[in-house]
Order: C-alpha cells, then sequence, then structure tokens
C-alpha cells in the first residue's frame, strides 16, 4: 500500500476508512465519543470501550441510531489481566483491527508534595500503561496483516505543565515518547502511531474548569483562538492518522490547540 505511485487519487478516497475497524478506549463519552462518531462517518466499523457498562451501552445505541456499525466492549484500559482476554475475544468474534486510538483518560489533581502515591499510579496507569497494554494487544495482528493505525491521544501537557498535574504531565509526556517508540519500533511493518495532543477542550474532564470563571478568562487569553476548543474539532486530525493519507506520517504529534503551544 505504501508503494503505490502518487497519482490522481481523489480527496475523499485518501481519507476514507471504508473496509476498516476501530477500536476508540474510553469512548463512553467526551473526545473519545466524538472520535469514534467522526471515523464512523468517514466509513470505519467501530469498537467502543468503556468502564461503565450504562454508558457505553448508551454511546453504542447513539451511534447506531445514527447508522454506524458498531459494537461495544467493556473493559479497563489499565487492567493487563482484562485487556489480554477482551482482544481474544474481541478478534474472535467481531475480527481484527485496523485503527486503535488510546483514548482512555483520567485527572487527579493535587499538588505535587502532597499528591497520594495511589493518585499518581491512576493516572500513570490509565493514561500511559494503557496504551502500551492495549497496543501490544493489537501491534502482533497489525504487523502479520502487514500494517495498521495507532492513535495516541496525548495533551499539550505532553510539553507543558501546570501546578496540581504533575501525574498527568508525566503520563502524557511519557505517552509522547511512547509515541514515538512505537513509530520506531514498527515502522519497518507499515505500522504508524501518531499522536493527537488536545489543546483545552470542553467536556466533563475539563468542565469544573470551564465554569470557573477565573480559569475560564486564563484560558482565552492564553489561546491564540480565544477560546475553548470543541471534540469535533479533533476529528479532523483523526481521520487523517487513520486513514492512507497519514501512511508516511509516523511518530509524529499533531497539537490541535487554537495556537497555544505557540504562544509564550
Ligand atoms: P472524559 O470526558 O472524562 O472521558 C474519558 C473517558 O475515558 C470516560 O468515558 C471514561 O469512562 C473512560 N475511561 C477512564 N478510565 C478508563 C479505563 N480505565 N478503561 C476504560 N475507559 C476508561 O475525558 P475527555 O476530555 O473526553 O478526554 C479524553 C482523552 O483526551 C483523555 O486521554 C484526556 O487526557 C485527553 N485530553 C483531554 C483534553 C480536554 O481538554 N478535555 C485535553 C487534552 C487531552 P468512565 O467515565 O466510565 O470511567
Amino acid at each position: 500500500m505504501h508503494s503505490q505511485p502518487p497519482g490522481p487519487t481523489a480527496a475523499k478516497e485518501l481519507f476514507s476508512l471504508r473496509g476498516k475497524r476501530a477500536l476508540v478506549t474510553g469512548s463512553g463519552q467526551g473526545i473519545g465519543l466524538t472520535l469514534a462518531r467522526g471515523l464512523g462517518a468517514a466509513g470505519a466499523e467501530l469498537v467502543l470501550n468503556d468502564l461503565d457498562p450504562a454508558r457505553l451501552e448508551q454511546a453504542v445505541a447513539t451511534l447506531r441510531g445514527e447508522g454506524l456499525v458498531v459494537t461495544g466492549r467493556r473493559f479497563d484500559v489499565a487492567k493487563a489481566e482484562e485487556v489480554g482476554p477482551a482482544f481474544v475475544e474481541l478478534e474472535r468474534t467481531v475480527g481484527p483491527l485496523d485503527i486503535l486510538v488510546n483514548n482512555a483518560g483520567i485527572h487527579r489533581r493535587a499538588p505535587l508534595e502532597t499528591m497520594p502515591a495511589a493518585s499518581w499510579q491512576a493516572v500513570l496507569d490509565v493514561n500511559l500503561t494503557s496504551a502500551f497494554l492495549v497496543t501490544r494487544a493489537v501491534a502482533s495482528g497489525m504487523i502479520e496483516r502487514g500494517g495498521g493505525k495507532i492513535i495516541n491521544i496525548c495533551s499539550l501537557n505532553s510539553e507543558l505543565s501546570r501546578p496540581t498535574i504533575a501525574n498527568y504531565a508525566a503520563a502524557k509526556g511519557g505517552l509522547k515518547m511512547l509515541t514515538r517508540a512505537m513509530a520506531v519500533e514498527w515502522g519497518r511493518h507499515n505500522l504508524q502511531a501518531n499522536g493527537i495532543a488536545p489543546g483545552y477542550i470542553r467536556t466533563d474532564m475539563t468542565g469544573g474548569l470551564v465554569v470557573d470563571p477565573e480559569f475560564d478568562r486564563y484560558i482565552r487569553a492564553r489561546t491564540p483562538a480565544g477560546r475553548w476548543g470543541e471534540p469535533r474539532e479533533l476529528v479532523g486530525a483523526a481521520v487523517f492518522l487513520a486513514s492512507r493519507a497519514s501512511d508516511f506520517v509516523n511518530g509524529q504529534i499533531l497539537y490541535v490547540d487554537g495556537g497555544l503551544l505557540a504562544s509564550q
């Protein structure tokens, strides 16, 4: 596929995900659900994942109602003992994956000097170790089948930190380097691993910050776009990184942040 000469391929075909199957972790709500919807609209069959079975069921029903082909699998992406069996069952009953989006994530904010070890560990487990566990479960199959697409949902905090998020910044910084490690190790197998690093996006995760007038003012002033982002504004990057259009793009982190990282 990567040796095709350039030709007058229609842009629509270049970005089409028809015939591809995509798993998005943590896709019961928020960015994950919106990215799944976007990949589905580009033609992919979807597998949703979440911790909360009711939320997962609701998300599956919603996307099916929109005409997409969707199944759901509840498992904890941070637990090796759940991820392994989930993938054996998934590949047997649904089929192999072409696209994996490692999206599940959590925040546990606390000043670093008093941060509970459990908060440190939980954030590292869900935001970083999960990407290792889930990608490890799919990579061998992708290699055998001649390629695949991994998209890791990083963050502005892969580059920048601020008080109370040391655990999150360490995890997202690690995820950036894990993305590069995947690209380096699997590039010769036609497997592309890239990251999307959202800026400040309005979701449940940031709900408490959006309604905090001081923080809201700070974000609007700090972001060249002068506003928060919406989950749907990440879809273009995800479709690009999941499609043939990015077959020679590997190990990159695409910051979708309204220009924040470029600003002093
Ligand atoms: P969200 O609304 O809190 O959604 C996160 C989803 O992940 C939830 O549905 C949650 O399920 C699920 N999840 C959490 N732990 C899980 C686990 N162990 N196994 C499976 N699923 C799990 O957050 P979001 O804002 O959409 O964030 C999505 C991703 O984008 C995260 O990686 C986040 O770090 C990243 N991000 C967000 C922003 C932002 O501004 N929102 C910025 C940069 C990066 P339950 O609620 O059922 O537990």
